[in-house]
């Protein structure tokens, strides 16, 4: 399960930054996970609990994560058409033409935490 590491981080950059703005307990995070960003939303909120559990110092007990699903969506070089494809790699349904470039759906961050 890569989402393990992948909280794990995501759990170090906010410990990083809560460390410079002296914020000693981190009570929430709000994560954006792209559709094609290959992260999967259930593991990453079981890895999250895994990690709380472990009794992490900077990480408040009731600590809470949303995460914030973005859709894909691509527009297409040739006709310029935004469409939501399925795949990296998608069809213009216009053209069908593989020209979409994906424009959103690949996010993985993180958007705020809040603590004390
Ligand atoms: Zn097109």
């Amino acid at each position: 399960m890569h989402e393990m590491a992948l909280m794990g981080d995501i759990l170090h950059l906010i410990e990083e930054d809560a460390k410079k703005r002296n914020i000693k307990k981190v009570e929430e995070v709000d994560l954006i996970v792209g559709e094609l960003s290959n992260a999967l939303p259930d593991a990453l909120e079981m890895a999250f609990d895994v990690y709380k559990s472990q009794g992490i110092d900077f990480l408040d007990k009731n600590a809470k994560l949303t995460i914030i699903h973005e859709k894909a969506k691509a527009i297409c070089v040739i006709c310029e058409l935004e469409y939501m494809p399925e795949q990296r790699i998608a069809v213009c349904p216009a053209c069908n033409f593989p020209s979409g470039k994906l424009i959103a759906g690949e996010t993985f961050k993180v958007k705020s935490y809040k603590g004390n």
